[in-house]
């Protein structure tokens, strides 16, 4: 089974880790993701939180233009 981009499916460890993380860093990581269209954008509704080697990951779609985006949790 192949796993397509569908980002409203959420790793369960992924998630729980971010949300112990604060609420204003989570804002803060929504809201400044790089688009190569927008540059700096903010991250759309229906976003998901994966578990990598090297942190939280976060992917989903540009606010402004639809463009996929995913920004490490450093
Ligand atoms: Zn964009």
């Amino acid at each position: 089974m192949s796993r397509e981009k569908d980002f409203g499916i959420t790793d369960v460890a992924a998630y729980a880790e971010w949300m112990k993380l604060p609420e204003n860093v989570r804002k803060m990581l929504l809201a400044n993701a790089f688009c190569v269209n927008c540059f700096v954008t903010s991250f759309a509704p229906g976003y998901a939180i994966r578990k990598e080697k090297y942190g939280l990951v976060i992917e989903g779609y540009c606010d402004k233009c639809g463009h996929e985006i995913a920004r490490v949790c450093d």
